[in-house]
């Protein structure tokens, strides 16, 4: 599935933006390639008392706005081009839900179901010793993504303060509640995916109550959108996938029923009596994506909507809650077709807006309620989708480059005004 290379999806993704926004060539360049790219090689013990080599990236997009701002990745096959589409993107993610930061992104190459517990802390410990130089409060703010959790967060957090010799919470966000995490943190950015499908639905006259909405992978943001989509808009839940296969039920699948499944079987819910089997992994996956649905959700990984089967969508609402789910060719195609894309750095900028009330809670050392939390969240939510849908109309566009144009203006706009172009 991952043949097109993320890095070239973004830059594509820009030029498009640029040629219509008629954007200075200066800017244009800059804004191309990242600013600063950081590779470290560090060395961790392990368990048995050898000594491996991990290496590591960070990448810090473009700060015109403010420090950047991107999660950190522990996987196998992490590239250096994934990290820096990952960091472009935080880059018009913020811009676009008006945060002022700029985007980045990081990673180490390992493989944590392999790594024990205090090899992952080692691991985790050692990267922040080797890029304490760069990151900081007021530099380069990073945060949990695949394979990274709230320990892992707090290990980084507590590694950089003890090398500071300071307290700084605000070095990192998603750390657990106990050491200054926000509440309302873990299901943010399904929220903000739940929000911008609620205002889009406004804006298409549909009817959300029993429309049926199929979502693709079943971590932090499939789960809790499953949940929400539920209890806040009173959809009916048709179809669920992870990597390990998707199910169906035309009935309409409660959340509560698939969530006690699992904890007790401990894996994706799969022989559960009045569902049927749409196939394991890629199979049931591609299935799931052209079931007749009013909504889908994409919350897995990157390119699973290609030239090959975006002409089988039959969504009228393309929530992307993943990042980079729909390829270039693809997104012709679904606009071609009519399907309303919320596209991905609209649809999931809930979590990075949460971080950020966790870091300016963190600095004011001051705490807020879940309520005004969401409140805010809510308000941020409501006001990007309905910039990028404005811009949309006016300028006759599809959603994705209207929201490249809001948030380029923002972070052009900031380059000029420093000077830098
Ligand atoms: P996660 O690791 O918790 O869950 C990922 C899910 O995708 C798992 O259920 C996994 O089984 C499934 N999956 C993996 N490969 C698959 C495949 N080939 N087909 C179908 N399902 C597959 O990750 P997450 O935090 O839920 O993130 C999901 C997506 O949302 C990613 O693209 C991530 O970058 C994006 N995102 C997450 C956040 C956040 O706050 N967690 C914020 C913004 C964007």
């Amino acid at each position: 599935m991952n043949e097109v290379n993320p890095f070239e999806t973004a830059q594509r993704q820009l030029d498009k933006a640029a040629d219509v926004l008629d954007l200075d060539h200066s800017v244009h360049q800059a804004l191309r390639e990242p600013m600063r790219t950081f590779i470290v090689n560090f060395q961790v013990e392990m368990d048995d008392g050898s000594t491996k080599t991990f290496k590591g990236y960070r990448v810090q997009y473009n700060d015109a706005l403010g420090p950047t701002k991107g999660g950190l990745r522990f996987h196998p096959d992490e590239t250096l081009d994934t990290v820096k589409a990952l960091a472009a993107w935080m880059t018009w993610k913020t811009a676009v839900a008006d945060i002022p930061y700029g985007g980045g992104k990081g990673g180490v190459v390992c493989d944590p179901t392999e790594l024990s517990e205090s090899e992952l802390e080692r691991i985790s410990r050692a990267y922040v010793c080797a890029v304490s130089d760069f990151i900081g409060p007021e530099k380069d703010i990073p945060a949990p993504d695949v394979y990274t959790t709230s320990q892992t967060m707090a290990w980084m957090m507590d590694e950089f303060s003890k090398i500071k010799g300071v307290n700084a919470p605000d070095v990192i966000t998603g750390k657990p509640i106990g050491i200054g995490g926000s509440l309302g943190r873990g299901d943010a950015t399904a929220r903000g995916v739940i929000y911008t499908i609620r205002e889009a639905a406004k804006e298409l006259g549909m009817n959300l109550d029993g429309a049926r909405v199929a979502v693709q992978g079943y971590g932090n943001v499939g789960f809790h959108a499953h949940k929400l989509a539920e209890e806040q808009l009173g959809a009916k839940v048709v179809a669920i996938g992870d990597a390990e296969g998707a199910i169906y039920s035309d009935d309409g699948l409660k959340h509560k029923k698939i969530s006690n499944n699992m904890k007790e079987h401990g894996v994706f819910a799969k022989d559960i009596e009045g569902t049927e089997f749409l196939g394991d992994g890629d199979k049931g996956n591609a299935e799931l994506l052209e079931l007749p649905v009013d909504i889908l959700i994409p919350a897995a990984i990157e390119n699973v909507l290609t030239a090959k089967n975006a002409d089988h969508v039959r969504a009228e609402v393309l929530a992307e809650a993943a990042n980079g789910p729909t390829t270039p060719e693809a997104d012709e195609i679904l606009y071609e077709n009519g399907v309303y894309i919320i596209p991905d750095f609209l649809c999931n900028a809930g979590g990075v807006t949460v971080s950020y009330f966790e870091w300016v809670q963190n600095r004011n050392r001051y705490y807020w309620s879940k309520s005004e939390v969401y409140e805010r969240l809510d308000k941020k939510m409501t006001k990007a989708f309905a910039d990028v849908h404005e811009r949309a109309r006016e300028e006759d566009v599809d959603n994705r480059t209207a929201a490249y144009m809001v948030s380029i203006e923002k972070v052009a706009e900031a380059m000029k005004l420093r000077g830098w172009v």
